[in-house]
């Protein structure tokens, strides 16, 4: 079995549904058990400002599935949840789940680069990453906590966090 940690994301119909129901695909993968997961974010679209807000969200799953079905998998979770790719980069997406790290695996092959390429720099996946998974080390960049000082963590806000305090 392979520790694995998988980026949710959405910005289209419900995307805090969207990426609820991405976790509940997750725990239903084949060969696979979902460990734990983050709480949701409100984060600020990434790559492209002329877009709708996104939920995002971070998952632990330890599974059979090699490198390239789970990402086969995913990619049918994604065409489930009725995504459709009409090659704009970065746009709009009803759900969106990326492979961010396999075990200690480094993999650069057409179609499939892992640790996710741009993990490092994103801080709506290092935020809720770094909520379940804060000591990880992301093979090429080191402990995940330490990545969190080159992002603006404050554009991602955990859904309800505010609420739980309050209680
Ligand atoms: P980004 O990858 O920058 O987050 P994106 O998620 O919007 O952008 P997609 O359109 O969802 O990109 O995916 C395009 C292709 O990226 C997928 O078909 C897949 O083959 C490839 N890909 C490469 N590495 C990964 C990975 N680690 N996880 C998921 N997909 C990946
Ligand atoms: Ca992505
Ligand atoms: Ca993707």
């Amino acid at each position: 079995m392979q520790n694995v940690y998988i980026g949710l994301g959405s910005n289209l119909h419900d995307p805090h549904a969207q990426v609820e129901s991405g976790l509940r695909a997750l725990a239903a993968l084949p060969g696979s058990r979902l460990v734990q997961h983050s709480r949701v974010y409100d984060t600020v679209p990434w790559g492209r400002a002329d877009q709708p807000a996104f939920a995002n969200a971070v998952a632990q799953i330890e599974t059979a599935l090699a490198p390239r079905e789970l990402l086969d998998a995913l990619l049918a979770i994604e065409r489930a949840a009725g995504r459709e790719r009409d090659g704009t980069r970065w746009g709009p997406r009803m759900l969106d789940l990326d492979i961010l790290v396999y075990g200690d695996r480094r993999i650069d092959e057409p179609g499939l680069r892992v640790p996710h390429p741009h993990l490092h720099e994103r801080a709506f996946v290092l935020v809720p990453l770094c909520e379940i998974a804060p000591d990880l080390e992301i093979p090429g960049h080191g402990r995940a906590v330490d990545l969190l000082a080159g992002v603006d963590a404050a554009s991602c806000v955990a859904r309800g966090a505010d609420a739980r305090v309050a209680k």
